[in-house]
């Protein structure tokens, strides 16, 4: 088991999927189901600042994720929404929904749930997301605190957005990446932060096989 956390625009899914592969284990990508159950909301025209109704949206979902790192597919009942969760809808909204003690408890479970599954029948699985080395698997043997500086970050997140087709400028990028990691940093409920035992890369001056390199030798330690 893998724990691969930090904030947005650092590469983390990229270099998490790349070294799921390699080490032909399973990947969990919990920011996805952050963002499918804040779809539902939106979708169910809830506000996100009602707890409440939001956290009985998450109850509900039917929100299911491929942990198959090269063939990553979410879908709520049966439609696949993989792109949808990405634009920038769901962008807005999801730091809110995610601090949501309830949508928390729920997408805990669900978690630790394909965590076990995956682990019984393939042996390993990198998770990616914010919490992961805190609230989901503290005792993971590898847990790796991915940064980059803000203007590293912003430069990838636009540079995604511009490859997977979404309209975005740089100044509004950043401006979001920041908006977001400021709002998932400073929430209550398992906040944005490095377990007290994770491993720390930079990876600003690193490119993707640089930062896989790197993991692969912890990995071997
Ligand atoms: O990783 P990604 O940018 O897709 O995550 C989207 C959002 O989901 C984050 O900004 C954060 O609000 C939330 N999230 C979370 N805990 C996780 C993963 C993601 O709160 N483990």
């Amino acid at each position: 088991m893998i724990a691969l956390d930090g904030p947005s625009g650092t590469g983390k899914s990229t270099v998490a999927r790349r070294l799921a592969t390699a080490l032909g284990a399973g990947y969990l990508d919990t920011g996805a189901m952050y963002r499918t159950v804040t779809l539902a909301v939106l979708r169910a025209e809830v506000d996100p600042g009602d707890a409440a109704a939001v956290g009985q949206v998450a109850e509900d979902v039917d929100l299911r994720i491929s942990t198959d790192p090269v063939d990553q597919d979410v879908r709520l009942g049966d439609e696949s929404v993989s792109a949808e969760i990405r634009g920038q809808a769901v962008t807005m909204a999801v730091s809110a929904v995610s601090a949501v003690p309830k949508v928390r408890e729920v997408l805990r479970l669900r978690q630790w749930r394909i965590i076990e599954d995956v682990c019984a029948v393939q042996g390993g699985i990198v998770v990616e997301g914010r919490d992961i080395g805190t609230a989901i698997a503290p005792d993971a043997p590898l847990k790796v605190f991915l940064t980059a500086s803000a203007d590293a970050r912003a430069l990838r997140r636009a540079n995604q957005d511009a490859a997977e087709g979404r309209r975005s400028t740089l100044e509004a990028t950043r401006a979001d990446v920041e908006r977001r990691d400021g709002l998932d940093s400073s929430r209550a409920a398992s906040p944005l932060q490095p377990a007290d035992d994770a491993v720390w890369l930079d990876s600003t001056d690193l490119d993707i096989e640089g930062v896989l390199g790197r993991i692969l030798d912890l990995v071997d330690e």
